[in-house]
Parts: C-alpha cells; sequence; structure tokens
C-alpha cells in the first residue's frame, strides 16, 4: 500500500480517495495475473491472443506495468520473455495490432519496424511471417526433437531465454514456446 504511505489512512479518507480516483488499488495486484485477465483466447500457441481490455486508437492494448503505461506487446514481451533492449520495438510477425502471443512478436529496431510496415501496407510480402511451424516436418524448422530436449532440459536448471534462442539459432519468442511446450508438444 505504498499509495498510501504518510497518509491518513482512516476507513472514511480511503473512501474518500477511491472515490476520488486518486487512489488506483489495481497496479498492486500481481501483474500476471492482471495480464492474463485482458487477454482473450489463448489456448492455441499458433493464434493470435487478441487484447481484449481498453486500446488506444491503433488497436494497441494498453497495460499499466512497473509504474507507467505500456503498449500491451511490450508489455507481454516483458512479462513473458524477457527485458526490451534501450531503443527496441516489439513488432507483429501477424500484422495484428492487439495480437500479444510472444511467438508473433519480434525485437526490432524502428527502422525494422517502419520497414516492416511499409512493406506490408504494399501488400508484396504475402502472409506477415508466422509459419504456425509445430513441429521438425516444417520446411523451415531449424530445431529437432533432440534439440528441443536439451533445450528445456538447460531451460529447466535456470538457462536464460535470449542464451537458449541464441543457441539455437531461433528467436527468443520461438524459445518461449518450446520450453513452455506451445510447441513441440508430442515427443
Ligand atoms: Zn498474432
Amino acid at each position: 500500500m505504498t499509495a498510501l504511505k504518510g497518509r491518513k489512512q482512516t476507513p472514511e479518507h480511503i473512501a474518500k480517495r477511491v472515490a476520488s480516483r486518486a487512489f488506483k488499488p489495481w497496479p498492486q495486484r500481481d501483474p500476471m495475473e492482471r495480464f492474463w485477465e485482458k487477454v482473450g483466447d489463448h489456448t492455441d500457441p499458433a493464434a493470435c491472443w487478441e487484447w481484449k481490455a481498453s486500446g488506444d486508437k491503433h488497436g494497441y492494448g494498453a497495460f499499466y506495468l512497473d509504474g507507467a503505461l505500456t503498449k500491451a506487446p511490450r508489455a507481454a514481451w516483458r512479462l513473458l520473455v524477457g527485458q526490451i533492449p534501450e531503443g527496441m520495438w516489439v513488432c507483429h510477425r501477424c500484422d495484428n495490432p492487439p495480437c500479444v502471443n510472444p511467438a508473433h512478436l519480434f525485437l526490432g529496431s524502428r527502422a525494422d519496424n517502419l520497414s516492416d510496415m511499409r512493406r506490408k501496407s504494399r501488400g508484396k510480402v504475402p502472409g506477415a511471417g508466422w509459419s504456425g511451424a509445430l513441429g521438425e516436418n516444417h520446411r523451415a524448422a531449424k530445431l529437432t526433437w533432440a534439440l528441443v530436449a536439451e533445450a528445456r532440459e538447460r531451460f529447466s536448471r535456470g538457462e536464460i531465454l535470449s542464451a537458449l534462442a541464441r543457441d539455437y539459432g531461433v528467436t527468443p519468442p520461438t524459445m518461449w514456446a518450446v520450453v513452455h511446450r506451445k510447441t513441440w508438444k508430442v515427443a
């Protein structure tokens, strides 16, 4: 209850502050719990997981994280994958702004983000790059069942996603989906 530090805390004062909207108890709840409440159906690892709470005019959801309002896809990356290096953008492979599925997100520079948007708006690139790959038969698969088992073992021993992703030549969201058994499910 840091918001109330140094202030009078009688129930009457609290009621007054809640009513005046100066007191916002919701950001103090567990961010992960609040996050999932705002995400629609996320049972299919290959599908878009759409933000169902409020968003801006471009369709991006907004989420209160670490004391600041954050775009939902950035919040998803920080909660589920890891830190976002300074100056990097969280971009969509799926071209769907409300989507927060980590497997559909990637880190890019501002230039990547803009050239990506330009390319897509010209319509020269079919699809948005999401292959929906679920196993090693997919032509673009870089992983094999042996590597998947090894990566999961290393993850369970505490190795971090970004390092594993680099070692196995995949993106962090792809590795996230692998170690959380969202992809490569049937061994
Ligand atoms: Zn998506």
